[in-house]
Order: structure tokens, then C-alpha cells, then sequence
């Protein structure tokens, strides 16, 4: 896996910017080079895409099961209020990813 020019902008110029060092090793995964900061190192791309891919994965299922609650609205008041809190719940959460995304 190569990387893209946008993963570049997004990944290595942030870090550079916030003071992290690149050295002179490059990741065994995916051959970026690897950041040391706080005197962690660490391969900025592969923890990129793994962040990406398991918010992605959760988003998704939530926006499933939201789906699934939606048309399966109960005609019971007391059942249907359980449901709404749990959508309710989920959207929540759901705008909460979107915040994490926008904030990198
Ligand atoms: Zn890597």
C-alpha cells in the first residue's frame, strides 16, 4: 500500500506542524515513514487507517440498526418512547462521530 497525496496532507503535514520528528525508519506495513513524538514512535498512516476503517465499520452499523428501528415503529406509547430514547441515543452518538471525523 502506497500512500495517496491526500493521506499525505492529511497525516504527515499535521504532525510536522505539531512538533512530532520524522525519522529515518520507515513502517514495515505500509513503508511511511515513522513519527517520533512524546518518545512514542509510531506509523502515522497505519494508525490513520485503522481509526478510519473501525469508525467507519461502527457508523455504519449504527446507521443500520437506526434504519431497522426506524420502520419498525411499535404502536404501544410506552414501547414506542423506549424506542425513540434508543434512536435518540444512537443519533447522538452518530453526530458524535462526525465531530471526531471533522476534528481528524
Ligand atoms: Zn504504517
Amino acid at each position: 500500500m502506497s500512500l495517496s497525496e491526500k493521506e499525505i496532507r492529511e497525516i504527515i503535514t499535521p504532525l510536522l506542524l505539531s512538533g512530532a520528528k520524522m525519522l529515518d525508519k520507515h513502517c514495515p506495513r505500509c513503508g511511511a515513514p515513522m513519527f517520533e513524538m512524546n518518545g512514542r514512535v509510531f506509523c502515522p498512516v497505519c494508525e490513520y487507517r485503522k481509526k478510519q476503517e473501525h469508525g467507519v465499520d461502527i457508523e455504519k452499523s449504527l446507521e443500520e440498526k437506526l434504519k431497522e428501528l426506524a420502520s419498525n415503529l411499535p404502536n404501544n406509547l410506552d414501547e414506542l418512547e423506549k424506542h425513540l430514547n434508543v434512536m435518540e441515543k444512537i443519533i447522538n452518538l452518530l453526530e458524535k462521530y462526525k465531530k471526531l471525523k471533522l476534528e481528524g
